[in-house]
């Protein structure tokens, strides 16, 4: 059955490339993408294939019964596109000013749909239950996964799989990771709270700056002097705006910047410690301070034998030369609560285009359709090869 759905998918290869280029001309916003669910929805009604929409915001998760018994698995897909400003010189370039599929979920989207058209002519001897979950707002925090997982939509999911085209890796290249593949990412805003004055007359007054300055400092030393070395975290304070004449002194002081970290327990002995650090900063010098640590998206962790699944399932495809363990990202992906919920596997389908030196995110990001049927190749494969693991 494998090969047969392996060439329907190749067959079904410039559909693939319609769908994908229909979405680059439309993107939405996250959390605005209602068109984009329309017309995902529209796709399952027309295949006849069981669906339902508003799933957690703008989610729509279609759900493909086999004929056979066997377990139930979730192939996600994200939909959002980014405030950026197409500047690629192609037919298919977006049509909606300042907004751009620049992260490749158009891709994402048009693998999954074409994947559920030729799973439906497959659908009496499957083995099983098929979930195509697709997701909404990856891209902006709190994202589309927490609300999707929050509505049960997982409930009765024996294991989750999805992947990222990713435009930095040659087509041809599957990577995951065995653990660790992503970075949990948090913002934090902290505003101490001085006393100004006459820059002559220092001892009147709490400067700001000088308390700022410390904390800068001691903040450093949290990842250095108080987590253990081999974990591995980032506190980046990339804003210190403070004060405004030169013989003034700064009433306040205001910090922003991120965390990033792979593990939760490491989180919260971050949070403590920086809470630790502005408190007696202020407490010694009689400030005062105002601290919100904002929570982005927890870290990615695979599951171990799901991703060995994922490279044992890559052997069947003879368009991946190499899938290999990579190590981990520090970006951020919220496929994180999908695995934190079951077990799972997310995994990068490289989909260089021509050399194409521009990252995701970048005005002249563009993606190698040819990495489609891969990924689409690479997501089934995991299904059977889950399937048959015995799990
Ligand atoms: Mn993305």
């Amino acid at each position: 059955m494998l090969e047969n759905i392996h060439k329907s998918i190749d067959q079904l290869y410039p559909e693939m490339v319609e769908i994908r280029r229909y979405l680059h001309q439309y993107p939405e916003l996250s959390f605005q993408e209602t068109k984009t669910a329309k017309y995902i929805a529209d796709y399952y009604e027309k295949l006849q294939i069981p669906y339902e929409t508003n799933v957690g915001g703008n989610g729509v998760i279609a759900t493909l019964k086999g004929g056979k018994p066997g377990k139930t698995i979730a192939l996600r897909a994200d939909f959002d596109a980014l405030p950026i400003q197409d500047e690629k010189d192609v037919p298919y370039k977006s049509t909606v000013p300042g907004v751009m599929h620049a992260c490749g979920h158009d891709g994402h989207t048009a693998t999954l749909l074409t994947l559920a058209k030729v799973m439906k002519q497959y659908e009496n001897e499957l083995e099983g239950t098929i979930v195509f979950l697709h997701q909404h707002a990856e891209e902006y925090a709190p994202g589309g996964a927490k609300p999707i997982v929050e509505s049960g939509a997982l409930a009765n999911v024996d294991a989750v799989f999805g992947t990222h085209l990713w435009a930095t890796l040659p087509v041809g290249v599957l990577q995951t990771a065995k653990s660790a593949f992503m970075a949990g990412a948090d913002r934090f805003e902290i505003t101490i709270k001085g006393q100004g004055g006459h820059g002559a007359y220092p001892h009147e007054t709490k400067d700001a700056i000088v308390l700022g300055a410390e904390l800068v400092s001691q903040l450093q030393q949290i990842v250095s002097r108080r987590l253990d070395p081999i974990e591995t975290a980032v506190i980046t304070t990339g804003v210190f705006q403070a004060g405004n004449a030169f013989n003034v002194i700064a009433d306040q002081a205001k910090l922003i910047g991120t965390v990033r970290y792979f593990n939760l327990d490491i989180q919260k002995i971050i949070i403590d410690e920086m809470e630790k650090i502005i408190k007696g900063i202020c407490i010694s010098n009689d400030a005062d301070y105002k601290f919100d640590y904002i929570k982005g998206y927890p870290p990615l962790i695979n599951h171990s034998e799901e991703a060995q699944i994922v490279l044992d399932a890559s052997k069947d495809i003879t368009e991946i030369h190499t899938a290999e363990e990579t190590a981990p990202q520090m970006g951020g992906e919220d496929f994180a609560y999908y695995t934190m919920e079951k077990p799972g596997a997310y995994f990068f389908t490289g989909a260089n285009k021509d050399g194409n030196p521009y990252p995701h995110h970048h005005p002249k990001f563009d993606i190698d359709e040819k990495a489609l049927p891969i990924a689409a190749k690479a997501l089934i494969g995991a299904y059977f090869h889950y399937q048959r693991s015995g799990k």
